[in-house]
């Protein structure tokens, strides 16, 4: 059997192609169109998130190929605040009067800010964005560094959703994927996690180093046990530039990967979890807003280091990203140039970008979604359509674009038949 694994970008959680960004541009390239030639087809902004990048941890994982960095000695919160805050100022122009659905703080470690960093970030972002009443503000925490205080402090502050990256159950594993917690460290933060926050993720890997299928169990069935309403189950992947790269260690082979995968599903949806996405799962009303936003080719603003976004005007769609060192980050913010590349989205591109997302859903999104979050009329790609359908990659019907139970097996062909 294949491993289903998706190798392709993920930029703050959200898929995206490996080339897309290129060298940076101030504003998008010059073109010889008068203004009421250029369109971007769109006849209504799509739903905004913000995300924000926290770029340090204690230690760096041999696994993970984030933009996250050992933080050495003490980490200077306020100068790192400051930044994300002019940051934020500068990038206002692009999203004017658009409501925030959803604003996802995520690392790194973000947990490692202190409660008073939170408050006064999440307070200045609330006083230059209008919010949705019911926006979700989810923090990722690590269970190394999960104080009471804290998360009552972030809760305080107006997180109200903690995504907690506790990979493992299994104290060998935790050593070996060299995470700074335990297994005991893990159950402590879940706890304080559900006493603090109305909603709980926690991440879990699978086909980790010389793992059986009954470890991998023993890991989801504790993960449900905890009683958290979302979980993501992971494939651990080995990823370029990484230390597991360099020097990999043995690894459960293809098919007993794909044996984990069909336990992980069959275990969570005999204990109530929806599979909604390639790797999520959550009880009834309790997906991630916020991702589902990247995954329906919504907008997002990302501020801090390394940080992406996908942005949409009247005449173009674009990606842009910010300095990943968060030394050089502070520095360009400062001297008023926050972003490293600017590019924009060609109409070519589009129609593969949104089926990157959206056929990750397993439902996939209704088809009028794709006409109106690319400004491209669905007949253009109806060829497409057909051949994947005729390959049995893409379930029938017109109402909606959503990937057959082969295709969401052999996602990544069904993906590159639109790219
Ligand atoms: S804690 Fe998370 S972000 Fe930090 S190095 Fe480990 S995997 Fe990467």
């Amino acid at each position: 059997m294949m491993a289903r694994v998706i190798p392709i970008a993920l930029f703050n959680g959200v898929a995206t192609p490996r080339s897309g960004v290129q060298g940076m541009q101030s504003s998008p390239a010059p073109t010889d169109k008068t203004a009421s030639e250029r369109s971007s087809g769109l006849v209504a902004p799509p739903p905004l998130a913000l995300y924000v990048h926290w770029p340090w941890c204690v230690k760096k994982c041999p696994y993970c190929d984030f933009n996250s960095h050992e933080a050495k000695g003490e980490i200077d919160q306020a100068a790192y605040l400051a930044a994300l805050i002019s940051d934020l100022e500068m990038a206002l122009p692009a999203i004017w009067g658009r409501p925030v659905v959803s604003i996802f703080i995520g690392g790194g470690t973000p947990s490692l800010m202190s409660g008073e960093t939170c408050e006064a970030l999440l307070a200045a972002i609330r006083m230059r964005l209008p919010m949705q009443a019911d926006a979700e503000v989810t923090m990722e925490a690590n269970p190394g560094t999960a104080e009471a205080a804290k998360f009552a402090a972030f809760r305080a502050a107006g997180v109200n959703r903690l995504s907690i990256g506790v990979q493992s159950f299994d104290d060998e594993k935790l050593k070996s994927l060299g995470r700074i917690h335990d297994s005991a460290e893990a159950r402590r933060a879940i706890e304080m996690g559900l006493k603090n926050f109305e909603r709980v993720n926690i991440d879990l890997m699978y086909a980790l180093p010389q793992q059986t299928l009954a470890q991998a169990q023993h890991d989801i069935d504790t993960g449900i046990s905890t009683g958290v309403s979302h979980l993501s189950a992971y494939h651990l992947t080995l990823e370029p530039n990484t230390a597991f790269h360099h020097s990999p260690p043995s690894l459960p082979d293809d098919d007993a990967a794909a044996d984990m995968q069909d336990m992980v599903e069959a275990q969570l949806a005999a204990a109530g979890f929806e599979h909604y996405e390639t790797s999520a799962f959550a009880k009834p009303g309790q997906r991630c807003r916020h991702n589902l936003n990247y995954w329906t080719f919504g907008d997002y603003l990302g501020i801090g280091a390394g940080a992406h976004s996908k942005l949409s005007n009247h005449e173009t769609q674009w990606r842009e990203a910010r300095h990943r060192s968060p030394r050089a980050y502070v520095e360009q913010v400062a001297a008023g140039k926050p972003k490293s590349t600017h590019q924009e989205i060609s109409r070519a591109d589009l129609p593969g970008e949104f089926m990157m997302n959206a056929l990750r859903l397993n439902d996939g999104v209704n088809a009028r979604l794709f006409r109106e979050r690319t400004g491209i009329p669905l007949s253009e790609i109806h060829q497409l359509v057909l051949a994947t359908r005729r390959e049995g990659l893409l379930a029938e019907g017109d109402e909606s674009i959503r990937p057959s139970e082969m295709g969401r097996r052999y996602l990544n062909r069904l993906i590159g038949m639109f790219l």
